[in-house]
C-alpha cells in the first residue's frame, strides 16, 4: 500500500527526515512513535504534500504510484487521507457543502457520479447517525464553533464518507482527551479492513490502547531506529525515548 525508501526533506534548509524506509502493507495499522521535535509531524506533511517541505531523496510510492510526484489534491484521490488536512475553521462554508464537495471530488475521479444535495444528505445523516453526531453540525460553518470532540466527529465522519485507502493521523500535538481519543480510535477501527491502512502518528502510548498497531515504529532525529509489535509502544511508555538508541 505505502512504501517509503531513503526519504530525505529539509525545512527551510535544515535537514529533517535523514532517510526513513517504512513499508506499511494493505489491511495493517502501523504506528510512529517519537520525542517532540523527531519529524513526525514533517513526515505527514511530505506525505500530504504540504508547501514548504523539500524532498531531498528517496522515494514513496502509494498503490505503486509516485505519491511524490502527485498534486495534494491528486493523493487524495488515489486514497490517501489526511487525518488533519483541514484542521480550521471556516466560517460561511457549510459542513454540508464542504463534505460533500470533498466526497465528489474523489467520486469524480473514480469516474463515479456525483450526489446532490439531497443525495448526500442521505448518506451523510445515515453516517452521522452511526457516530452519535447531531444533524445541525452539517448547517453550521466548518467547525465553526465546534467543540474539541465534534471537531474529532467531523472529521472521522469525514474519514467514513471518503472511505480512504490510507489514513494518516498526526495526533502529537492536538491534546486530545480521553472522550476524543476514543472516538478517533472507534473511528479508525471501524475502517479495520483488507483494503484499509493506516499510519497513527503519536508521541503518546494512550491512543495505541485504543487502536491497536501491527507494527510499532520509533522515529528519532529523522529516522526509523527501532520497529516492533504493539508491546515496544508500552515498553517506550515504562522506560521513555531515553532507553532507545538513536541511530
Ligand atoms: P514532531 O512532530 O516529531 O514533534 P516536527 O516534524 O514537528 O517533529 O519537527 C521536527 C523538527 O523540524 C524540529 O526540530 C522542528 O523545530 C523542525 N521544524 C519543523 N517545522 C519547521 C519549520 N517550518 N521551520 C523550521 N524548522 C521546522
Ligand atoms: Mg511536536
Ligand atoms: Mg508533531
Amino acid at each position: 500500500m505505502l512504501k517509503i525508501e531513503g526519504l530525505r526533506a529539509e525545512v527551510e534548509g535544515k535537514e529533517i527526515l535523514k532517510g526513513i524506509d517504512l513499508e506499511v502493507p494493505a489491511g495493517e495499522i502501523h504506528a510512529i512513535m517519537g520525542p517532540n521535535g523527531s519529524g513526525k509531524s514533517t513526515l505527514s506533511y511530505v506525505l500530504a504534500g504540504r508547501e514548504g517541505y523539500e524532498i531531498t531523496g528517496g522515494a514513496v510510492s502509494f498503490h505503486g504510484q509516485d505519491l511524490l510526484a502527485m498534486e495534494p489534491e491528486e493523493r487524495a484521490a488515489a486514497g490517501l487521507f489526511l487525518a488533519f488536512q483541514y484542521p480550521v475553521e471556516l466560517p460561511g462554508v457549510g459542513n454540508a457543502n464542504f463534505l460533500r464537495t470533498a466526497l465528489n471530488a474523489i467520486r469524480r475521479s473514480k469516474g463515479e457520479p456525483e450526489l446532490d444535495a439531497m443525495q448526500f444528505l442521505k448518506v451523510a445523516r445515515a453516517r452521522m447517525k452511526a457516530l452519535s453526531m447531531p444533524e445541525d453540525m452539517l448547517k453550521r460553518g466548518v467547525n465553526v464553533g465546534f467543540s474539541g470532540g465534534e471537531k474529532k466527529r467531523n472529521e472521522v465522519l469525514q474519514m467514513a464518507l471518503l472511505n480512504p485507502g490510507m489514513a494518516i493521523l498526526d495526533e502529537t500535538d492536538s491534546g486530545l482527551d480521553i472522550d476524543a481519543l476514543k472516538i478517533v480510535a472507534d473511528g479508525v477501527n471501524a475502517m479495520r479492513g483488507p483494503a484499509f491502512s493506516s499510519l497513527v502518528i503519536t508521541h503518546y502510548q494512550r491512543l495505541l490502547d485504543y487502536i491497536v498497531p501491527d507494527k510499532v515504529h520509533v522515529l528519532m532525529g529523522g529516522r526509523i531506529v527501532q520497529t516492533g509489535g504493539p508491546e515496544l509502544a508500552h515498553q517506550l511508555e515504562a522506560s521513555g525515548y531515553g532507553s532507545v538508541q538513536a541511530a
